[in-house]
């Protein structure tokens, strides 16, 4: 067992731990066919005791990763067992760019990923338990199903709930799913938030997709247009998800102040970290909302971050999972995280109970990192617009 490096003596005082090093690891993770242009990063913080933490950064990487190496200077010589007290000084450092965003908040989750690593190893205790302990040894998944015959195949596999994509087609292929998977399965649709869906469409989607009696609607409208949102919420009788895309929990007070959603989704590796994702989870709770985190854009690192914060919470609903999307995904990382009907346990090793693999992230070299526009999407509008919204059927 390892030893516990760090406590408290009598006298209140402990051994400093320092850290001494950060480095970031940058690799391609696309999807052929779906997200060609992906990467993923991760973070490991090195410290003088031999002990070192690994964290995974999200919110346009490769930005990220610039943004992480100007803040590691602020990081050299400090105790990594003060989160709080780094993650505030982080962010005032950032304050003179701005709004940073997504960036900013990328770059404090993985590092503050990392310091709740180090500080688990250190105690020889799993994230979860200095996060306040578990309420569940299991967190309840959903993987995506983009036909009927993959979420046959998936329940098969035991998993109990399902979402899918899309606006063209989307009623018609949710209607295919509850077909072949039956009642007792949970489905979930996700528009993607895309800005070329009006609001108005946005909400004949949402009734027609009402009888299918879905988990959610997840972003039915560009998220960033709150007022949007909100009207959606009113206006469709069904539970209505949307967090992915905003920064820390200033980003997602309103829709969750306002009670507009009834399930938030704060990304694992961009909401700016964990305790950042715990005062979200405290602010929905005390609103009666639901956390089901985004994981569409992560690798395995956040993954586990998440598994440790939902076995946490009490008002965790569901982890979005993602196994195999691209065969690297567990080449990279070790050990694999155990699936057991339908969840995924939580771990009990020391810290996130996570490691990266460095030769094997060295085999997927970063690509360009930003999508191009899909050529189609304007083309969807006009023509569902000029066709009265049959699209919604087709
Ligand atoms: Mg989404």
């Amino acid at each position: 067992m390892m030893r516990p490096v760090y406590f408290v003596n009598g006298k209140g005082q402990y051994p400093l731990v320092k850290i001494t090093e950060v480095k970031t690891y940058l690799m391609h993770a696309g999807r052929p066919g779906g997200w060609a242009a992906r990467n993923w990063l991760f973070i490991r913080i090195y410290t003088d005791e031999g002990i070192y933490g690994v964290g995974e950064a999200s919110g346009w990487p490769r930005v990220v990763q610039t943004a992480i190496q100007d803040l590691t200077p602020l990081l050299i010589g400090e105790d990594p067992f003060h989160i709080e007290k780094l993650w505030q000084k982080l962010y005032l450092a950032m304050m003179g760019h701005g709004m940073t965003g997504i960036v900013g908040s990328g770059a404090l989750t993985g590092i503050d990923m990392a310091l709740w690593d180090i500080k688990g190893k250190a105690l020889n205790t799993p994230v979860w338990n200095l996060l306040g302990g578990k309420i569940r040894d299991r967190i309840w998944a959903y993987p995506h199903a983009h036909n009927a015959e993959r979420a046959q195949e998936l329940v098969d596999r035991g998993f109990t709930a399902l979402k899918t994509g899309g606006v063209t087609g989307v009623v018609g292929k949710i209607d295919s799913i509850r077909k072949a998977v039956g009642p007792d399965i949970d489905l979930m649709v996700d528009a993607h938030g895309p800005p070329w869906l009006t609001t108005r469409d946005a909400i004949r989607l949402g009734k027609a997709l009402e009888e299918y009696d879905l988990l959610f609607y997840e972003d039915p409208v560009a998220p960033e247009d709150i007022e949007a949102t909100a009207r959606v919420a009113d206006a469709v009788d069904l539970p209505i998800a949307a967090g992915e895309r905003h920064a820390h929990m200033y980003g997602v007070r309103q829709l969750i102040e306002r009670e507009i959603i009834d399930v938030v989704q704060p990304d694992t590796g961009r909401a700016g970290g964990l305790l950042q994702m715990k005062k979200i989870a405290a602010m929905a709770e005390a609103h009666g909302i639901m956390m089901a985190p985004h994981s569409g854009s992560l690798g395995p690192v956040a993954a586990y971050a998440c598994l440790h914060l939902l076995a946490n919470l009490p008002n965790t609903l569901i982890m979005e999972h993602l196994e195999d999307d691209v065969p690297q995904r567990y080449e990279v990382v070790t050990p694999v995280p155990q699936v057991e009907d339908g969840h995924i346990l939580v771990p009990d090793t020391p810290g996130l109970g996570v490691d990266i693999v460095e030769e094997a992230i060295a085999h997927y070299p970063a690509q360009g990192n930003v999508s191009p526009p899909n050529p189609d999407q304007e083309y969807v509008y006009i023509q569902s617009r000029r066709g009265r919204a049959r699209w919604i059927k087709s």
